[in-house]
């Protein structure tokens, strides 16, 4: 559905989002829908076993305002075992509805009329339409395809600023590209943030499916904690999408500028879900590890199966997503080349020139491997029988 005549300015000229589009071509056309990164096979049983007992035992009114308190303990735990990180589970933890109520809590709570918000480009959809809702203004930095990579520079970063700059929202590991920042790069986020008293806001969803290069949260850097709100979710760590469970963390002042927001978003999230995620954290902190493990098996099958089809493939060191660039096809650009495929050789992949303000992805096509190997393969089967070329 696109915005009419009667939709509200704040909501005009923000498009549809592109991961429902596509997935309902997928639909419309039967197409294996290597699009939108959602996995076809779902997280642990046991965990869905602590969802219904929840159900059935009682969690079924509103929570208290920041969330179950078990889920708040358990991702201060989790933030404590992984990273070093200490939080007070009362204050500086709250869970959302999803990362994306997170993302919306936190620009809607810090972000004035007319401030900037630095975005690292190309950027997740939902950071653009959050950003003009609350009157902020974009400035995306975009991360330069490199030996296969997408990186990002510091000297980019410093441009980017101006006086009216408030925040630098990042995101690691990145969709679409799959990079994962590395220490240097996360260096001139905090040098540049610390520069110019910024807030920094990062989307730490992937951080569990990472192959090799380990993740290095923002807020680990000397300095950091006290200006970064870090928010995370189940949904991909544990395979559970649809939960939409999750939480923001930081030092109370972001905390608290994420909670005076969601509590007219949403007031609460749904209460059943949330033990289930906690239990989840405690109890099964190593199987988004063996995700991520299996997950790069399906990588290499996908980026090897594409790179066979004579694609030019980025192969990626995190997430769910892999980056091609459709140059040589011979196509205007990646929109007109992804509304095609599916007639023509029955797969969905999305475009990435709407996540991107310059012209720098306008031949990207971002392709998930978060599938059963035989979906991967009998899309690259679809692949390799069908005309690729303009
Ligand atoms: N951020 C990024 C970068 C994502 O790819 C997604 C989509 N899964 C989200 C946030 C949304 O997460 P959630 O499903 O927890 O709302
Ligand atoms: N984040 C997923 C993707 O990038 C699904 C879309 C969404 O959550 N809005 O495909």
């Amino acid at each position: 559905m696109t915005a009419s005549r009667l939709t509200a300015t704040r909501l005009q000229g923000i498009p549809p989002t592109i991961f429902t589009e596509m997935s309902a071509l997928a639909v419309r056309t039967g197409a294996v829908n290597l699009g939108q990164g959602f996995p076809d096979v779902d997280g642990p049983e046991a965990v869905i076993k602590r969802a219904v007992e929840a159900l059935e035992t009682g969690a079924n009114q509103y929570t208290p305002g920041p969330g179950v308190p078990a889920l708040r303990e358990a991702v201060a735990r989790h933030q404590h075992r992984n990273y070093g990180i200490e939080l007070d589970p009362m204050t500086q933890v709250v869970a959302t509805t999803g990362a994306t109520e997170g993302i919306a809590a936190a620009i809607l709570g810090l972000v004035n009329p007319g401030d900037e918000v630095i975005v690292l480009e190309p950027y997740y959809d939902s950071y653009v339409a959050m950003i003009q809702m609350a009157g902020g203004v974009r400035r995306a930095v975009t991360l330069r395809p490199e030996g296969g990579s997408f990186r990002l520079h510091a000297d980019d970063l410093r441009a980017a600023v101006t006086p009216r700059t408030r925040m630098i929202l990042v995101n690691t590991p990145h969709n679409p590209t799959g990079t994962v920042l590395s220490r240097d790069e996360l260096g001139a986020v905090a040098e540049v943030a610390t520069a110019h008293d910024l807030v920094v806001v990062t989307d730490e969803v992937y951080e569990h499916l990472t192959f090799g290069i380990p993740h290095v949260p923002v807020a680990t850097l000397p300095g950091m904690f006290e200006r970064t709100l870090t928010l995370s979710s189940i949904g991909k760590s544990y395979s559970f999408t649809g939960w939409k469970v999750g939480w923001a963390t930081g030092p109370q002042e972001l905390v608290g500028a994420v909670l005076a927001a969601k509590q007219w978003l949403t007031f609460v999230s749904g209460a059943p879900l949330q033990p289930a995620a906690a239990y989840a954290l405690d109890e099964l902190g190593s199987w988004p590890s063996e995700l991520a493990a299996d997950l790069r098996g399906r990588r290499d099958l996908l980026c090897a199966g594409l790179g066979e089809l004579g694609l030019r493939v980025s192969v990626p060191d995190a997430t769910y997503f892999a980056v091609t660039d459709i140059s040589d096809l011979g196509w205007p650009d990646g929109d007109t080349f992804c509304r095609a495929l599916p007639e023509r050789a029955g797969v969905v992949a999305i475009p990435l020139q709407g996540f991107y303000d310059s012209d720098a992805g306008r031949q990207l096509v971002r392709w998930t491997f978060c599938k059963r190997p035989e979906v991967i393969e009998e899309a690259v089967v679809r692949l390799g029988k069908a005309d690729l070329s303009a």
